[in-house]
């Protein structure tokens, strides 16, 4: 099951706005109602022709119903034709055979109707017939961890692809820590297991890098497993191995670089973290310290590139 949500057909036909109706708009408006609907599919339906306008969704402009926005009329008029359609859902929607609207109706992914109702009503009252739908589906997988779940998959992928590992694993951590037993989800976990052997090789650069002599790349390529793998087993192993080269004595003039590097380091991941979760203001706090604290290490190039994508030009 893709997210096992219930379905909300709303049909805001022959809306009558009055003293105890309130309007169609409300219901967009209404936090409580927006909540609910992440938990469902909206199904809008309708069957009138509104004409069209231009509405911007996910960053491309399109041609959209001019009264409800968001899908064509053709679309909304298509959902009437399916709940007609549906033998088991259109006996218990409709009255001596016609749909009488207004009309709100919740559906399980089974096609049980779970309730209808009919005439205007407030967003509370849909709300909470909503909610007594998902009670009766169980859990589901929300509408926007869908999203992120799908963006999330795609980015780790062509992060991973560009030997970015360490932002890669942070995304595919959120993700698998999405409760639930979907797909999207065990296809995170299964990207980040697919991850360790990527530490294991890096943690081998660096271990031919400590036998050849080169202290100082062994440690930073160490660290970097250490600290960019997340909860992966290479992580701990190379977090052991590192902490144990530390002790040694060939070390020793190499970790004053070593502590910087690892403060940079994390004003880097800082800012990086920070405008992903869309945190502008904490994202430039943590870059502009790196820049200022750390001008020559090598994360600050990367962190001035970010940094550009979150002033605003000039
Ligand atoms: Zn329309």
């Amino acid at each position: 099951m893709l997210r096992n949500v219930p379905v909300l057909v709303l049909d805001f036909d022959s809306w009558a706005t009055n003293n105890s109706g309130g309007t169609i708009a409300e219901f967009y408006e209404d936090a409580d109602f927006r909540k609910a609907v992440d938990g469902a599919v909206l199904i809008l339906a309708s069957q009138e022709e509104h004409g069209t306008k231009r509405q911007t969704i996910d960053g491309v402009e399109r041609n959209v119903c001019q009264t409800y926005g968001g899908t064509l009329c053709t679309d909304h008029l298509r959902m009437l034709t399916e709940i007609s359609r549906d033998a088991k859902v259109f006996e218990k929607v409709a009255k001596d055979g016609a749909i009488i609207s207004p009309m709100f109706v919740t559906i399980t992914p089974a096609h049980e109707v779970v309730t209808v109702i009919h005439h205007e009503q407030r967003a509370p009252a849909v709300v909470a017939m909503v909610k007594e739908a998902q009670k009766r589906v169980g859990n589901g997988l929300a509408r926007s961890d869908y999203l992120r779940l799908k963006r999330g998959l795609d980015e780790a992928k062509q992060l991973a692809n560009a030997s970015d590992y360490s932002a890669a694993v942070e995304i595919l951590e959120e993700l698998a820590r999405i409760p639930g037993d979907y797909k999207p989800i065990a296809t995170a976990r299964g990207d980040l297991d697919a991850l360790e052997p990527r530490g294991r090789e890096l943690m081998k650069v660096a271990e031919s890098s400590w036998s050849s002599g080169d202290c100082a790349a062994a440690l930073t390529q160490m660290d970097d497993v250490a600290t960019g793998f997340g909860k992966l087993a290479a992580a701990r192993d190379a977090a052991a191995r590192v902490a144990a080269w530390e002790k040694s004595p060939e070390a020793k003039p190499f970790l004053a670089n070593l502590k910087a590097d690892r403060a940079a380091r994390i004003l880097f991941v800082q800012g990086r973290t920070a405008r992903r979760a869309g945190d502008a203001k904490r994202a430039v706090t943590a870059l502009e310290k790196l820049v200022h604290d750390f001008p020559k290490s090598r994360f600050t190039p990367r962190g001035r590139e970010l940094l550009a994508t979150l002033k605003p030009k000039k």
